[in-house]
This record gives structure tokens, sequence and C-alpha cells, in this order.
């Protein structure tokens, strides 16, 4: 089993789709370009003690410039990543420091919920770890997407989302404790996981977006080149958005829902599309991205209809589109009448052919 998985994520490399969408990934893989991060660490940043934050979002909007102007002479060929120093400050560096500060009234993402994280308080996604990454488990998946198996995948606790339907709702909705990881420790298991023949680093929870400090101080101690997917419900604030600029090489998101009304029902959250979409549209500008979207019984013609036009629209030649049928009823989702049952076959075929209308770059 893990010979055929294996097989296939070699194979899926190759594949013309994933070689023109995802070209930047696939060649951190096969050791031809180095991982965002990588570059990040090589670009120096002049610190000074009592910067002020306005003056270090500045500063790093100056230097994620530098940043987007070497990535593209080293990805051109015009320059390598060992012609580059490393400094003693570096952006990286930088962007710790400003996830320290967004800490301090919480605005990692469109919660807002301006809770001050680094003293302890807790906000809607109950949160409270600040210096070590607190998972529920990590190990390699062969249960992704074809280009991307073997994943490390790192399941971080905590979620700013209620989806009632949740399968991993021990981990977001806190009803296991989860093991406190320090940030060296972590990107030593990252290493090995790099060994054993994980292709990437994937973060993901519950949901990362809360965990960003951790994930930070852990990426900037990983020694290997491998490529970091944020794999992410898609509630980033703008701010988040700019930190993960310069590390993320592929966007994972989950978009499930086509208008607010039905975010509202089954997540609990507001103003989901205009978000969700918002930070595709960034995303996009940053980086690559798979695209998944999970069916909900009975959400066809309101959500996975829309959010598909809404895709071909906008991203079609610049996403892999994963459309998920394996929804199972799980969670609060039998108080749910909607959600109550699996898809069915009409609906996973009036998806695809939905699917194939749009011409999207689509897998199921
Ligand atoms: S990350 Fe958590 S505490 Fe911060 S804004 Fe979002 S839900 Fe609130």
């Amino acid at each position: 089993m893990w010979n055929l998985a294996k097989f296939d994520s070699i194979e899926s490399l190759k594949v013309p789709m994933v070689k023109r969408i995802l070209p930047r990934y696939v060649k951190i893989i096969t050791k031809d370009l180095p991982a965002k991060f990588q570059i990040s660490k090589r670009i120096v940043f002049d610190f000074e003690s009592n910067m002020t934050t306005k003056k270090m979002w500045e500063e790093h909007d100056r230097l994620l410039e530098k940043l987007h102007q070497t990535q593209l002479m080293i990805d051109k060929d015009k320059l390598s990543l060992d012609e580059l120093e490393v400094p003693r400050f570096s952006l990286l560096d930088l962007k710790i420091m400003l996830g320290k500060e967004i800490l301090k009234s919480c605005e990692l993402c469109e919660r807002r919920c301006r809770v001050n994280r680094i003293s302890g308080e807790m906000g809607e996604c109950k949160v409270t770890q600040t210096k070590n990454s607190l998972i529920s488990s990590e190990g390699i998946h062969l249960g992704e997407e074809a280009h991307i198996i073997p994943s490390h995948t790192i399941f971080f606790m905590g979620c700013n989302f209620h989806c009632q339907f949740c399968q991993n709702f021990t981990i977001s909705q806190w009803y296991e404790s989860g093991t406190n990881v320090h940030p060296k420790i972590l990107a030593e298991v990252i290493k090995g996981r790099k060994r054993e023949g994980a292709r990437n680093v994937n973060w993901v929870g519950g949901e990362p977006t809360p965990n960003l400090l951790p994930i930070l101080k852990t990426i900037k101690l990983i020694e290997v080149n491998t490529p970091q997917i944020w794999n992410s419900n898609f509630y980033m604030s703008p701010k988040t958005m700019k930190l993960l600029d310069g590390v993320v090489d592929m966007y994972l998101s989950d978009f499930k829902y086509g208008n607010n009304e039905c975010a509202k029902h089954l997540s609990k959250i507001d103003n989901y599309f205009e978000i969700c979409t918002r930070n595709h549209t960034l995303a996009t500008e940053q980086a690559e991205i798979t695209i998944r979207h999970l069916m909900l019984p009975n959400h066809i013609e309101c959500c996975t209809k829309p959010v598909l036009k809404w895709i071909a629209k906008n991203m079609r030649t610049k996403a892999i589109v994963n459309i998920m049928d394996q929804y199972r009823p799980a969670y609060k989702a039998k108080e749910h009448m909607d959600i109550s049952r699996a898809v069915s076959e009409a609906e996973i075929e009036e998806a695809i052919n939905y699917a194939k209308k749009l011409k999207l770059n689509y897998v199921s």
C-alpha cells in the first residue's frame, strides 16, 4: 500500500496539471529551488531595539519587496542561495517579532478577539500557547492529494471555527489537551520526517492560524529544504497573510461555503465569503495553491456551485481543486437535518459535471 501510494505520488509530480500550476512546489521537492523560508532567512534585517510596531511593519514591507526580487533572481537562475550571507537578524526574525506583537491584542484571524495572549488571555480559539507548539499529533500522512503525499502533517490544537460536523472535533474543540513541543524539538522532528521520505511540512489543526508564532519560530530552525504547506480554513487577517508571505510555498485551503448564511449556521463564523475569497486572492499573489472543497449534503446549490463558480471566475488556471465527497456526519452533525447524511451519488455527479462545465483543474 505504501509503495503503491509512493509510486502514484512520484508520478503525480510529472502530471502536466501539477507541473503547470505548482511549478515552484515541484522544483523545491526536486531540489532545484529553495523553499521560500530559506530565502527569508537570508534577507538582512537591521535590528534596532525600541523599534515601534509601525516602524517594524514598514521595515517588513520593505524587506518583503526585497525578498520577492531575490526570489525572482533565484528562480531565474541568476542567483543562488549560497551566494547570500546568513545574517544575524533576518526577515524571518522580523516576522517572529511582529507575530508576537499581534498576540498582544490578537488579530491573527478575522475573529479579531483583541485579547492579550502574551499575558495568557484566551480568545474564541482558546489557544493560549505562544512559546511552544501545542500539538495533537504529527506523522507522515498518505491520505492527502497525490502531489502532496507523503506529507509530514502536524496537527495543532484549537480552531477559530466551530464546525458542527468537524471530524477532528476532539482537537479543534479541545476535547484533548495536546502535547507541548519546543520549536527546537519540532524542527528536529521535521528533519527526521524528511529523512523518512516526507515531501513537505503540512501545518494543520484544528487550525494553524492561532498558532502562527510557534510555527514561525519552528520554521526558523528548520535545516532541511522542504516546502511549507499552510492547510487552513482561510480566515486569516491581512496581517497574518503578510507574515505568511515569504514563508508558505503552497496554500492548501478549505473552501467550504458559498455564502455567509451557511457559514454562520454550520461554523458559527461571520463574513465568511468575503474574507475567504479575499484570502484566496492574496494567497495566489504570494504562492501556489491547492483548494479543497468538501461537499456537504443538501449544499450543492448554495455552497458547492458558488464556490466552484468563484474559483473558475477568479483563479481557474492558478489552482488545483480537490472536490471532496467523503463527508460523513460527525460531532454535532446529527443535530442539523441538512447535514445528517452522507453526500449522495447524484450530488457528486452534479458537482463533477459542474466542475467540468467550468473547465476547472480538478481532482476528486
Ligand atoms: S487567533 Fe484566536 S484569539 Fe486570535 S483573533 Fe483568532 S480566534 Fe481570536
